[in-house]
């Protein structure tokens, strides 16, 4: 079985690899630097075995895909009903960086979108700045079974770009969405996006989500598991910006990119999928990440509807 899947990917990625299409970020210089055509794609399974193909250990940003890790810590930290209270569960169909909230509810309509995410930051708990991005990371390294860190560079540059994300915060301030310091939040908020991944690290981010909250390999657990089906829930209806309808249609399963070019998807209870490639279509996706998982739902049957 492992080498046909193992063979399989081989020819996912050898198809992929030829397409050049799709822009860099460019919103600060770290992410228009990185090389274009660097390229990896793993998938761990549940119990642990993981395929690498490509440049699987070259470190990238995972900037979005923060969002449901860090929506998982918030509901560990404040349980289900008080973070809905202030974070809803609804697509929005907008730019995930709008500066908006749902009119009638006055809440972020998702976790998925800046203003979810900047309100889920908030939730943290912690004694200051410090060990509240202390236990992120230190939350992000169990799911992926290893130690990461913060990429200071993109961290100063988001920092120093992020103006949009700052009127946001305060939005959410002024509407009793974040209780406290709205700099604080939205601080947390771009150290959760510096922090540097690779592609077997996404790919085991999804192995423990598809594993029901335990990293396979560690055996240590990232998140309890009745939250994992939330978190998952909202991947499945808000992870890929405003292409999600496409998603769900041509690929069915939870994920979530990344501007830096990472996409991570979940087949719940099998695997995590992982493409690193920082080429963009115009939603911010990965072309190569969005055409890889399309062709592995297709090939291996996984889109979460089929029927055999
Ligand atoms: N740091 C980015 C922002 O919020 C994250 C972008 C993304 O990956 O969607 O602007």
């Amino acid at each position: 079985m492992r080498n046909v899947v193992d063979g399989l990917i081989g020819e996912v990625f050898a198809r992929c690899r030829e397409n050049r299409t799709g822009e860099l970020a460019d919103y600060i210089p770290e992410l228009a630097a990185v090389a274009p055509d660097s390229f990896s794609l793993c998938i761990a399974t549940s119990d642990g075995y993981v395929y690498e193909s490509g440049d699987a250990h070259t470190e990238f940003t995972i900037q979005s895909i923060s969002k449901p890790l860090t929506y998982g810590l918030a509901l560990a930290d404040r349980g289900l009903s008080a973070v809905a209270e202030k974070i809803d569960v609804e697509p929005s169909g907008e730019p995930f960086n709008e500066i908006s909230l749902d009119p009638v509810t006055e809440r972020p309509r998702n976790p998925m979108i800046n203003a979810g995410a900047i309100a889920a930051a908030s939730l943290i708990d912690g004694d200051d700045a410090e060990h509240r991005f202390e236990r992120l990371r230190r939350c992000y390294s169990r799911y992926a079974g290893r130690e990461l860190a913060l990429n200071e560079a993109v961290y100063r540059s988001e920092a120093r770009t992020g103006h949009r994300n700052r009127a946001i915060g305060h939005m959410l301030r002024s509407f009793g969405i974040i209780a406290d310091d709205p700099d604080a939040a939205v601080d947390l908020y771009f150290r959760q996006c510096s922090i540097d991944v690779t592609c077997r690290d996404l790919a085991l981010m999804g192995a423990t989500l598809a594993n029901n909250g335990v990293n396979p390999v560690t055996h240590e657990r990232a998140l309890a598991p009745d939250l994992v089906e939330r978190v998952l829930s909202v991947m499945t209806t808000c992870g890929m910006y405003d292409a999600a309808g496409d998603w769900v249609t041509q690929v069915g399963l939870p994920a979530k990119s990344g501007v830096g070019g990472g996409v991570l998807a979940v087949l719940p209870g099998q695997i995590g999928i992982a493409v690193y490639s920082p080429r963009l279509d115009a939603h911010g996706n990965s072309v190569r990440g969005v055409q890889a998982c399309r062709e592995l739902s297709k090939e291996l049957e996984l889109h979460f509807l089929h029927v055999t």
